[in-house]
């Protein structure tokens, strides 16, 4: 028994823990107290450790778990689509749209005109439908389910021919053949790992065929001694064999993006021009809207898809669904720039230079170097655009220097390469240059 511990309350009146009670409030603050106690309680031992000593450790607990909330971070990565960092940052113009639709009551499956229930995906419907100039569209909670739907819808117990080279893993467990394999379908796999002919579908297809899959390798390149097949050609030949050609594009580009200097990225646009049946993306990736999973195409299958009863259980919350409706609004009025993604792209390396340099004039431990910035998030493994970065010279150490930007008031994830921190002003919003500032003073 421990006697001479403080008492909790001494610790819940005392004034130096109250902004900490301000902050994660008084329940957390007296958790982090009794844990404290119960520390010294367990560990048994003669001595009772000083007031101080235990307030310090209480801090600790409370900063410890305030960390672990979801909070603001500075991507100094240069890694514009990070997905441990949330992927797309939305516009300010979708999410200002969206907080009055949030904070009320809205005409989410109500037709004004007519008085009655309506379909909450009509709106988000039409604007793709515009964008993209697909017959149909269909939105669900991410690209995985919409590419469960597609093959719940068709393929149950038949056949799924995909060519080898195609056969991907996009991260976080997401196989195609598992996926395949759990939607009851067969995979039928053609060709090599690195040479696939259109004679490998043809001989492929048989009255059990239920789709040709084609899958984007959006996270990584097959090089040297390769063949593919185009997918206007695949697009022809399921035509000619009366079985839909789908395929499951992921990254969801609307425009081109060698306006960035980047290698063209396959659109959604040139996949429906390509004639393929049904193309499935994702929200968050290159369309810089929320979590989403979109599926445009053919007018007759999304009316199956639809009608297909999992579509309830892989339903887009209607937040998201007003997000994306807002994205989509500003792709139909050109204003992609007003894209937090593509605002970053765009900047010019003079901004960036002349951003980085107003930070070197006030701080002489840092120096402007030339860096390469990656577009990132599985979407394009071969994006890389010329940047700039704020080197910092600083005897503390990379990894100190990078994990105490992480303990920042707002965090900020830097980059260490080659023992150098970087901090790439591609991604560092220039509403945040001051935040990143001060912290970069508080560096020794
Ligand atoms: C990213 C990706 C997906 C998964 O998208 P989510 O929206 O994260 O579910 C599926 N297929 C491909 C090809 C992808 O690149």
């Amino acid at each position: 028994m421990l006697r001479g511990l403080p008492p909790v309350h001494r610790f819940l009146s005392d004034p130096l823990l109250a902004p900490y009670e301000a902050a994660v409030g008084k329940s957390e603050l007296k958790r982090g107290v009794i844990e404290a106690l119960d520390g010294v309680r367990l560990a048994g031992g003669a001595g009772v450790p000083s007031y101080e000593h235990l307030r310090a450790q209480v801090v600790a607990r409370v900063e410890r778990d305030a960390s672990r909330a979801l909070a603001r971070v500075v991507n100094a990565t240069g890694i514009v689509l990070h997905t441990n960092l949330g992927r797309a940052p939305l516009a300010s113009a979708a999410l200002d749209a969206m907080r009055p639709l949030a904070s009320g009551y809205t005409n989410l499956e109500f037709d004004l005109d007519a008085g009655e229930r309506g379909s909450r995906y009509a709106r988000a419907t039409g604007l793709l439908r515009a964008v993209t100039s697909a017959d149909d569209a269909l939105v669900v909670n991410n690209c995985a389910a919409a590419v469960l739907l597609l093959l719940d819808t068709f393929a149950k117990e038949r056949e799924v021919v995909v060519a080898r080279n195609q056969l991907i893993e996009i991260g976080g467990g997401f196989r195609l053949p598992d996926v395949l394999a759990r939607s009851g379908a067969t995979l039928v796999e053609i060709g090599a790992v690195n040479k696939v002919y259109l004679h490998d579908f043809e001989r492929a297809l048989t009255p059990r065929t239920a789709l040709v899959l084609r899958a984007h390798a959006s996270n990584f390149r097959i090089a040297g001694f390769t063949h593919d097949v185009a997918p206007r050609d695949l697009a022809a030949l399921g035509r000619r064999a009366g079985v839909p050609v789908v395929e499951d594009l992921g990254s969801g580009a609307l425009i081109g993006l060698e306006r960035f200097g980047l290698p063209h990225e396959r659109t959604v646009q040139d996949a429906l021009a390509d004639g393929i049946d049904l193309v499935a993306f994702s929200g968050d990736k290159l369309l810089g809207g929320p979590q989403a999973g979109i599926i445009v195409g053919s007018a007759a299958l999304i009316s199956r898809m639809r009608a297909n009863p999992l579509l309830r259980a892989l339903r887009i919350d209607k937040i998201a669904l007003a997000l994306l409706s807002e994205t989509l609004r500003l792709y139909d009025a050109g204003r992609y720039r007003d894209i937090p993604l593509y605002a970053m792209l765009g900047a010019t390396l003079d901004e960036l230079r002349s951003r980085a340099d107003r930070y070197v004039r006030a701080n002489a431990k840092l120096r402007a170097v030339d860096a390469t910035a990656y577009v990132g998030g599985g979407a394009l493994p071969q994006g890389e655009v010329a940047s700039v970065a704020l080197e910092i010279r600083s005897d503390a150490g990379a990894g100190a220097i990078a994990s105490a930007l992480r303990r920042w008031t707002t965090p900020i994830v830097a980059r260490v390469e080659r023992d150098r921190v970087l901090l790439d002003m591609r991604t560092i919003d220039p509403h945040e240059d001051e935040i990143v500032q001060s912290a970069l003073h508080a560096i020794p």
